[in-house]
Order: C-alpha cells, then structure tokens, then sequence
C-alpha cells in the first residue's frame, strides 16, 4: 500500500488499496472511502506524485 492523497476530510492519509470490486482509497485515520472507477484514476494519481519528486529533483539544475 502507497501513501499517495491527503484525505477531504481530515486531512490524513489515504492509501489505496483494491479488492473484487477493483480500486479504492481509503484514508488511515478517519475510514474514508471513495473509489476509484478505474485504473486510469489510479495511475493518474501515481503520475502526479511522479512528476511532483521529478519536478522537485530538477530544480538544483547545473552546478
Ligand atoms: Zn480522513
């Protein structure tokens, strides 16, 4: 499981897990739940966090 979301509703964090019925995101402090329709919603999300720690590591540049 992945911390990848801060949870709407109390600002905890959100892993996201699947089951039968496919994906979800389930915050750790409160119970929160919501689901994720699709994988797509899934690697999204893992893009996003992706790009976020490139975009940080990019930022010394030359030198
Ligand atoms: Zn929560």
């Amino acid at each position: 499981m992945l911390n990848l979301k801060i949870c709407p509703r109390c600002k905890g964090g959100v892993v996201l897990d699947r089951d039968h019925w496919g994906w979800y995101e389930q915050c750790i402090q409160c119970g929160y739940l919501h689901d994720l329709p699709n994988i797509a919603e899934v690697e999204l999300s893992l893009a996003q966090e992706a790009k976020r720690k490139v975009s940080g590591l990019r930022k010394r540049g030359k030198g």
